[in-house]
């Protein structure tokens, strides 16, 4: 090998899963078992994960987004209606919405990066049926000032909470706070299965409908057909979906829901020496921090001043990659992408904050297992870039 190959730094990706022996041993032993998909892993994980979260029902899917299909679903949104959405979010927070043939009705958001409730209370029509709520990179929404207008316009809400495991709000853990809260254990995310996720409600009857929606609309419990206590007999109710999670990623979302607090405690360690590394940079901010809320740390996002640098947002992140580090962008916000734009008509004026923070925001590398000298690296890479 040439010797400045073994000089040059490895890539430092802009995630690793923290992936324990434990997780491992845990899946091999269900492959040993000889049950694989839906079963006592995932019965088992329910129970853990809706006690984690106190809420009395938890549903577990294949993916967030199908919870949040699932809580729209079960909420019988039809063609025409409009869901509530904050522009600054991910795909699947409004796709859900046009799976019914409705129309997601994007929401700007506030100095927090999370949905701002006078733009809600303005865009509320009489054709709005929900509100979904996003907890961007983890820190808790305004859920207060969403709820109140909720119960005046008699919506339900929805907890679009892919980044918010765990966090608080006021006190309260997020997960029973609104009608349903949806989880992600994708890949990057705080608690990963690989691709997975959770949908948690109080309403018995929604849960019932929910976990029968997630396995074909068939009558209650039709994974145990094929166990001994089961039985051949089925009716089929509705046609549903098959948003079932298998025991394979049941057992590895155990053994990391176990994990939850000490992984959380690393990422805010982390996160927390970013912003002591970063203090002194004039042309860097942060997301406003809510006093109500804490934070779950999914994501380190900062914002720049771009006013105040010669490069913009774009040449930042090639130049980071050139150094051999990998950030992102979270998010591009959905009112600015063609199918948005192009179907509802939205325009970058639509939701102006969103559109000025898309400008400036930069996400870094934010995981436990990440060192001080990578940190270190990521942040001697960055002030280089900005000359700061
Ligand atoms: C990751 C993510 C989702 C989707 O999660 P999946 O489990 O991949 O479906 C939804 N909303 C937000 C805000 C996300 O970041």
């Amino acid at each position: 090998m040439a010797t400045k190959e073994i000089e040059k730094s490895p890539f430092l990706p802009f995630h690793r899963p923290s992936i324990g022996e434990e997780e491992i041993q845990q899946v091999v032993e269900v492959l040993r078992s000889g049950w694989l998909t839906t079963g006592p892993q995932a019965k088992q994980f329910e129970a853990e994960f809706s006690e984690f979260v106190r809420a009395p029902h938890a549903v577990a899917v294949n993916s967030c987004t199908a919870a949040l299909h699932l809580a729209l679903a079960v909420l019988d949104l039809q063609p025409g209606d409009e869901v509530i959405v904050p522009a600054m979010t991910f795909a699947a927070s409004a796709e859900v919405v046009c799976y019914f043939r409705a129309r997601p009705v994007f929401c700007d958001v506030l100095p927090t990066l999370n949905l701002d409730p006078q733009d809600v209370e303005r865009k509320i029509t009489p054709r709005t049926r929900a509100i979904i709520v996003v907890h961007m990179a983890g820190q808790p929404a305004n859920l207060a000032a969403i709820h109140a207008i909720a119960q005046r316009h008699h919506l339900p809400v929805i907890e679009d909470a892919a980044h918010a495991l765990p966090a608080w709000y006021r006190g309260d853990i997020i997960g029973n706070l609104s009608d349903f809260t949806c989880f992600s254990f994708y890949a990057t995310k705080n608690l990963t299965t690989g691709e997975g996720g959770m949908l948690t409600t109080a309403n018995p009857e929604w849960a019932n409908r929910a976990r029968s929606l997630s396995l074909h609309g068939i009558s209650r419990d039709a994974w145990k057909r094929y166990t001994e206590a089961g039985t051949w007999y089925y009716e089929i109710l509705e046609a549903g979906y098959k948003y079932n999670l298998t025991d394979i990623q049941a057992a590895l979302g155990r053994v990391q829901l176990r994990r939850q607090m000490e992984l959380l405690a690393e990422r805010k360690r982390i996160a927390e020496r970013y912003r002591a590394l970063l203090a002194d940079c004039a042309s860097i901010e942060f997301p406003a921090a809510d006093p109500d809320a804490v934070s779950g740390w999914h994501l380190f996002v900062l914002l720049f001043r771009t006013e105040r640098l010669r490069l913009d947002r774009n040449s930042i992140i090639e130049q980071m990659r050139a150094s051999g580090i990998g950030t992102s962008v979270h998010f591009i916000p959905l009112h600015l992408h063609p199918f948005y734009r192009d179907k509802f008509g939205y325009t970058p004026e639509s939701c102006p904050s969103a559109t000025h923070y898309y400008q400036r925001n930069l996400s870094l590398p934010l995981y436990p297992g990440l060192t001080d000298a990578e940190q270190d690296r990521v942040v001697n890479a960055l002030r280089e870039i900005i000359q700061e």
